[in-house]
């Protein structure tokens, strides 16, 4: 039995899966479990490597998942460590390969990519409300070219998961040459939505719980593209029945004293919850 993170309950290591669901992250991902409003309905593997490079991913997963066992859907989200150091190409032609050893390993696998955030350290938009930090690089050419691609690459190009918009918002600006107005894309450039604000230059991180979303927005690309008979539910839904009614959190009004209390209450069966994001 272990006391699994992601599904929040104790549970056998051998689920008896007829599928086993693989995220291999970065600093993105990491430990994003910790924060009480991550909880899945179903069991996945979550490995993360802090500062972790898509080649250390892929050695990753060769070392521990490429073996004969149930077919597996494996979920990549990497690459904010690798764009400033790699042409585009080049990184796609890694992905390509993760991808091709992984449909090796069993042809009913499935592979995906997610969409690459836009972070201030290495992109910057030009209707920021702000100037770029000294000596900055916009790197958004490669990211656009890389998110087109992997979408392509990844296995439902048309419900994808990308979390190219987070940390950016839309705002309405008048195009001096038509007079018309136009959408327009910025960061979000708080605290509420950068770790490392208001050191710009290394902003790379979404502050919590944004970061807390993160995965959730994996585990509806999950549930969204999974037939349900293939994904292990556990039995917690049934259990549920007979509990007073699930008490609503809007994710975006925790703040750090609020996350600490809930993560002490969630320990108590009695009590349910659901999310707003
Ligand atoms: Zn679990």
């Amino acid at each position: 039995m272990v006391n699994c993170p992601t599904c929040k309950v104790r549970h056998n290591i051998h689920l008896g899966e007829k599928r086993r669901i693989i995220v291999l992250s970065t600093s993105t991902l990491h430990n994003t479990f910790l924060n009480p409003v991550c909880k899945s309905s179903f069991h996945f593997d979550l490995e993360t490597v802090c500062g972790g490079r898509l080649q250390q991913l892929h050695k990753l997963w060769q070392h521990y998942y490429n073996k004969p066992g149930p077919p597996m859907d494996v979920v990549i989200s990497a690459g904010l460590n690798d764009v400033a150091r790699m042409l585009p190409d080049q990184f796609l032609s890694l992905a390509e390969k993760f991808r091709s050893d992984v449909m090796l390993n069993n042809t009913d696998n499935t592979f995906t990519m997610v969409g690459l955030m836009f972070p201030p350290k290495l992109t910057w938009f030009p209707y920021n409300a702000s100037s770029p930090p000294q000596g900055h690089i916009d790197y958004r050419e490669a990211f656009t070219t890389i998110n087109e691609q992997l979408r392509i690459l990844s296995v439902y190009p048309d419900n994808w998961v990308s979390f190219e918009s987070e940390g950016c918002r839309s705002i309405k600006r008048r195009d001096p040459a038509t007079g018309k107005k136009v959408s327009v894309t910025q960061h979000n450039l708080s605290a509420t939505y950068w770790r490392e604000y208001p050191h710009l230059d290394r902003a790379l991180h979404l502050a919590e719980p944004k970061r807390a979303m993160l995965i959730s927005r994996i585990t509806r690309y999950l549930e969204f593209n999974m037939s349900p008979e293939n994904i292990t539910t556990l039995q917690r839904r049934a259990e549920r029945r007979d509990k007073p009614p699930p008490q609503v959190i809007n994710i975006n009004e925790m703040n750090n004293d609020s996350i600490n209390n809930f993560f002490i209450q969630l320990e108590d069966p009695e009590y349910d919850y659901e999310f707003e994001f």
